[in-house]
């Protein structure tokens, strides 16, 4: 039922990888990364001349690239989340050394403050985070002990990604004091594509803060970015169209998926967790099997950092197809971008669905 790219486990062993089949899977990673390049340069002489040929026809693109002697220092960013890295190099380019604290396979609303991120931080040209609270149980800590004035709020070198996004989900009332861990909205905005660029734009008005000179590189980049983004969504809808998603009943672990299902028509009827950051009671899970067979629900969506054991016992009792889907760029090998992640969500929730039909 799940298609994750994952070593066997031996029995007895966690099912999660450890840090050594991570370093593997890194491993294996780079080494695709060579072998597809070396493909490419291998097997494509009228794909160079096609790209030549394009190179030649937009000369805007070279506009895009930094000029030599701009990259002797790169601009050191850090992001909290691997999405917010992947879009920082998308609007930084060759010129931005970018780093995320958060790795992708991690829940994160829960990540370990590490002191060596605070020596990270404190070299920080520009700090990005996600924002919304996401990050409060972490990242705070981080930058006050940084000592980096230059990347704290309200320092120019301080990004709050959410902050030309559109954030759903926004309670009456801050919630937090009954455990909820959404109080200021949904954080989870990068799962809907189009945000990419409300993202990116808050990026690039950051990079043109602390490096002026180049704001009209990352101006470019971003719009690059943003056309890029636009088209690939153009294609991830017609894909979801064709799973047949639109109007979708599916329950979600977590609250992560709001932002994800708006864009691609989902209808999400109920959540594992009764809260979100509150973990389910055997009272929940079990008014919420009755409700998942009583409303027809589809498929039961779920991050790869929960427990699995749960959602597989879910599945079984209602007969809903489990979908185990990354949230996030990193959280396997080969979800290098943006673009990588979305396309991977749709293979995945796709094969679930599949697999589920008699
Ligand atoms: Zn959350």
């Amino acid at each position: 039922m799940r298609s994750k790219q994952e070593l066997p486990a031996a029995p007895g062993m966690p099912v999660r990888p450890t840090r050594t089949t991570r370093a593997r899977r890194g491993g294996n990673a780079a080494h695709l990364r060579w072998m597809t390049r070396a493909r490419a340069a291998g097997s494509a002489a009228p794909g160079i001349a096609v790209a030549l040929g394009a190179l030649l026809a937009f000369p805007a693109i070279a506009a895009l690239t930094r000029p030599a002697q701009a990259a002797a220092k790169p601009l050191s960013v850090v992001t909290t989340t691997a999405d917010l890295a992947a879009i920082a190099r998308e609007v930084g380019g060759d010129g931005v050394a970018v780093v995320s604290l958060a790795a992708g396979y991690q829940d994160p609303h829960f990540v370990d403050a590490k002191p060596s991120y605070m020596v990270t931080l404190k070299r920080a040209d520009l700090f990005v985070e996600v924002g919304r609270d996401l990050e409060v149980g972490w990242a705070p800590g981080l930058l006050n002990g940084a000592r980096n004035p230059r990347i704290l709020p309200g320092a120019p070198g301080f990004v709050d990604g959410s902050s030309q996004v559109q954030v759903i989900e926004i309670p009456s009332a801050v919630s937090r004091a009954q455990g909820d861990i959404h109080p200021f909205g949904n954080p989870h905005y990068w799962l809907d594509p189009a945000n990419g660029a409300g993202i990116a734009r808050g990026i690039r008005d950051g990079l043109a803060r602390v490096d002026g000179a180049n704001a009209a590189l990352y101006a470019a980049r971003c719009a690059d970015f943003e056309k890029r983004l636009a088209a690939a969504t153009a294609r991830w809808q017609e894909r979801a169209q064709a799973l047949g998603l639109a109007g979708m009943k599916v329950v979600t672990y977590h609250r992560s998926w709001s932002y994800f299902a708006r864009a691609f028509g989902l209808h999400v009827v109920d959540f594992v967790e009764p809260k979100p950051g509150i973990p389910p009671s055997p009272n929940h899970v079990q008014d919420l099997v009755n409700g998942m067979k009583r409303d027809g629900v589809r498929l039961l969506l779920m991050e790869p950092y929960f427990d699995e054991k749960l959602a597989a016992k879910i599945s079984r009792d209602t007969g809903v197809p489990l979908a185990i889907v990354p949230t996030s760029v990193g959280a396997e090998p080969a979800i290098r971008s943006i673009f990588d992640l979305f396309d991977r969500q749709l293979v995945l929730i796709g094969q679930a669905l599949k697999e589920a039909r008699p």
